[in-house]
């Protein structure tokens, strides 16, 4: 099971500030980042109460499957007050999806609790795992994040110091982490020395906050600070940011994920000084200057394609316009086995606007092409209104390869670009035209050199070794 996810961690400098209003807020914000599962944990010296597991130890905590709204029902977020907290969304792939693997996971042993929540793959987990059992520890979900509970646990307990242990835990694990960790009273962030999943710090008042992405901080009106630098450790002893870069930071590149900005993120975000929404612009304008196709109409397969298909529609001088209704309210609630319910499906969340495709020459935008399935179905949609010519333009190179690092994007056989040349392509979905950016203009559009990218489901250039017995997942798509 891999967690890929939002996280926010919010640390007040003084105990009668209430930090669990905001960190649901926060993560009402990232909730694009993951809908199967939501969860809090705070903590409050001023009024050790029981905790969910009936030790008197500080901690709050509620999980809950499903939406935020759904996961944090009634009067429960009152019930989680205290002065620093984290919390969680999590995002929805074909694996195991239940209540124990919902975060921020929580353990407890002598005088402390620890609480974590983690965005991004440990791929050497398994291994990790096999020791841990080996070791005598018992495990309640299939989750990354409570392998490294239990191992800043077991280094916590040898060193008494959490940068040492999280040194150490650094050391032992391989992959992709953002986290943010409570250690009673103690709120430290951390993100993995390639800085692969973002994140970054923000002040308001009283408080540092830090999330997954600075759409957070605008909700909660935090003043973003920056971002977190590769292998950076931020705890928040004597109510000032203090840092400590991971040794390991110093050897090892930096490896930014692209599909944050093709994809993931929300284009009101900015990662790493790169405005989302200005990237998603840059990928339209240089599909336009690759493939100039002469049509009557740009339109996007919405939502999260809407910026490339303006930035070809401002760069071709070509109408933007509407062609497919998003039904934002169908969620993943059901899964569909057989083709029929998968194209039902696709009608429920795609609607065409007839009077809008009808006899028209379009440019269809598209973020990227997975395994192919949505945008089948969309043509064949948009074909049946009538439109006259359908020119797909891809704002992500072809997909060739699986992400091991927290993107499920799907195992190779069942990626279309893997196993088809982009004639085929062209081809098998029906479309007039085909365009798909290349790698050195998404580069050129994100603005960051390719040698401090992640690119490994579009080149196979991996940044960390990948274990063998290492399986990839697939998302679900409604
Ligand atoms: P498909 O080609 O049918 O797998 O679907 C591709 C579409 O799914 C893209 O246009 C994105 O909108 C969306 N998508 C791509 N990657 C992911 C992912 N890892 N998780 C969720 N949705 C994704």
């Amino acid at each position: 099971m891999k967690d890929k996810c939002g996280i926010v961690g919010i640390h007040s400098k003084n105990s009668s500030i209430d930090v669990s209003s905001s960190i649901y807020y926060g993560l009402h914000a990232l909730q694009h980042r993951g809908q199967e599962s939501a969860g809090i944990a705070t903590f409050n010296s001023d009024n050790i109460n029981e905790d969910t597991y009936g030790d008197k130890n500080g901690l709050n905590h509620h999980c809950g499957m499903g939406l935020l709204i759904d996961a944090f029902k009634g009067d429960i977020i009152n019930e989680l007050n205290g002065e620093v907290g984290i919390g969680h969304v999590r995002y929805s792939t074909t694996g195991q999806s239940k209540f124990e693997n919902s975060q921020p996971f929580v353990t407890t042993f002598n005088d402390f609790s620890i609480a974590i929540a983690h965005n991004g793959d440990i791929i050497n987990s398994g291994r990790l795992r096999r020791e841990l059992i080996a070791e005598g520890v018992e495990f309640t979900s299939d989750t990354d994040s409570e392998i490294l509970c239990h191992l800043i646990k077991r280094e916590f307990l040898k060193t008494s110091d959490m940068i040492e242990t999280l040194e150490n835990v650094s050391n032992i694990i391989m992959g992709s982490y953002s986290l943010v960790i409570l250690v009673n009273g103690d709120l430290y962030a951390v993100r993995d020395p390639a800085a692969m999943k973002p994140l970054a710090i923000a002040e308001k008042d009283d408080t540092f906050i830090v999330a997954s992405e600075t759409v957070a901080f605008d909700v909660i009106g935090a003043k973003f600070i920056r971002d977190f630098k590769p292998g950076e450790i931020i705890y928040f002893k004597d109510n000032k940011i203090n840092s400590h870069i991971i040794s390991k930071a110093d050897k090892t590149k930096n490896s930014h994920c692209m599909f944050e900005y093709v994809y993931f993120a929300r284009p009101d975000s900015t990662i790493d000084g790169k405005n989302v929404y200005q990237v998603r612009l840059n990928i339209g304008h240089a599909l336009f200057d690759k493939f100039p196709i002469d049509a009557d109409v740009v339109m996007p397969v919405p939502d999260s394609s809407i910026p490339a298909a303006i930035g070809y529609s401002r760069a071709s001088g070509i109408p933007y316009g509407e062609g497919l209704i998003k039904n934002r309210y169908v969620g993943r609630t059901f899964i569909m086995p057989t083709q029929e319910e998968r194209e039902l499906a696709v009608k429920l969340k795609m609607n065409p606007l007839v009077s809008e495709l009808k006899g028209k020459k379009i440019v269809l935008v598209d973020d990227s092409i997975v395994r192919g399935t949505t945008s089948e179905s969309l043509i064949e949609i948009i074909r049946e209104a009538g439109a006259k010519e359908i020119h797909l333009m891809i704002g992500c190179p072809p997909v060739i390869a699986p992400c091991y690092y927290g993107v499920a994007m799907a195992s190779k056989d069942e990626l279309i670009a893997a196993n088809n040349s982009v004639e085929e392509i062209k081809e098998k979905l029906g479309v007039d035209s085909l365009g798909y950016i290349s790698v050195d203009d998404l580069v050129d559009s994100i603005g960051i050199p390719a040698e401090e990218l992640c690119l490994g489901c579009i080149n196979e250039n991996y940044p960390t070794e990948i274990p063998s017995d290492l399986e990839v997942e697939s998302y679900y798509k409604f």
